[in-house]
């Protein structure tokens, strides 16, 4: 019995699902996600997050946590406060010494867990994933790769794949985590500048198993932004030093304009030159403003400090209480 409550209390394997309206694919996550870790003959715990839901996901949660007690902890949410928060949460209630974070919607399939331990095992602290086929439209992929290159310029964040959420962790870098209190983050750039030994993984890609895609374009260039404001100066110290360089050019433009005013004489017709630059310095003055507001928004949100999550309840049962 004994054995049976130390069981209970630690874990080897957490794995971290946030849930948002996910009714429609939670089934065969459920179907698919248990035997792949009972297949793996480790002590596991899942841990869902319900991130305020507006369907029947929660209901889902909490008959899946009454069929699976001992392995199964609900965490849910008083509200939507988006995926990263969520995974947050259950890091914050994870036990195990390795942690995978795994969507909910089996894009990428349960199975391929044990790809992401292997590595772990060898003494690699984080364990990253890329899609081996990707099933995304197009643009996706342009996009993607663009912005994964100007990302590990300005970051130093190598990811092949950012868009993949399914990744292991080792407890150490959990703890960091744990420490942080930032408002606005990505997870797996964080995890990532914590990493001391950092390796990645080929795992499955399939389509969304049911349901829509929480994200857009739009959010899509968010995220990067976020990315590249959340975990560098450089585009703030890049634009100083553009604003620099245009400085340096128009002062340039000045002493030649006024010596051409002084040898040659008034100039005529130079009046749309004169707009096309004004438009110009204009653009690049609105860019700048716009980029200094991204790391103001930043300081606004974390001085609020307001909670970064509201918790409702956590089904788990406590771990001195063995059920059998
Ligand atoms: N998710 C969440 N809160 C949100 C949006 C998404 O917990 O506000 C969860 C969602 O249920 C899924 C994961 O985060 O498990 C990734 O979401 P999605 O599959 O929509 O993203 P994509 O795969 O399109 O990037
Ligand atoms: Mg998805």
């Amino acid at each position: 019995m004994n054995d049976r409550v130390s069981h209970l209390a630690a874990p080897q394997l957490s794995v971290v699902i946030p849930v948002y309206n996910e009714e429609a694919s939670l089934p065969a996550l459920f179907a698919r996600l248990y035997p792949a870790l009972d297949a793996l003959g480790l002590r596991y715990e899942v841990i869902f997050i319900n991130d305020g839901s507006r369907d029947r996901s929660a209901g889902l949660l909490s008959e899946q946590y009454a069929q699976r007690p001992g392995e199964t902890r609900v965490i849910l949410f008083n509200g939507n406060f988006g995926q990263h928060r969520a995974i947050l949460a259950g890091f914050a209630h994870a036990r195990g010494e390795q942690i995978v974070t795994l969507d909910a919607d089996l894009q990428n399939p349960p199975e391929d867990i044990g790809r992401l331990l292997a590595p772990m095992a060898e003494g690699f602290d984080y364990v990253g994933s890329i899609r081996r086929q990707r099933n995304d439209h197009w643009w996706r992929h342009v996009a993607s790769r663009a912005m994964n290159r100007l990302r590990e310029k300005i970051t130093r964040i190598k990811m092949t794949d950012q868009g993949c959420m399914m990744r292991a962790y080792s407890r150490r870098i959990i703890d960091i985590i744990n420490q942080c209190d930032e408002m606005h983050t990505f997870i797996p750039a964080l995890a990532y500048s914590f990493a001391q030994r950092p390796t990645e993984v080929v795992v499955g890609h399939e389509e969304r198993h049911a349901g829509e895609s929480k994200y857009s374009l739009y959010s899509l260039i968010r995220l990067n932004f976020d990315l590249m404001t959340g975990f560098s100066l450089v585009p703030l110290q890049l634009f100083s030093m553009l604003g620099m360089l245009v400085a340096l050019g128009s002062a340039l433009l000045f002493v030649y304009l006024l010596a051409r005013r002084l040898w040659i004489g008034p100039e005529e017709g130079g009046m749309f030159t004169l707009f096309a630059l004004v438009f110009f310095l204009v653009g690049i003055a609105l860019f700048g403003i716009g980029l200094l507001g991204e790391y103001i928004g930043r300081i606004y949100q974390e001085v609020r400090t307001r909670p970064r999550y509201l918790i409702a309840a956590v089904l788990e049962q406590s771990s001195e209480v063995t059920h059998d």
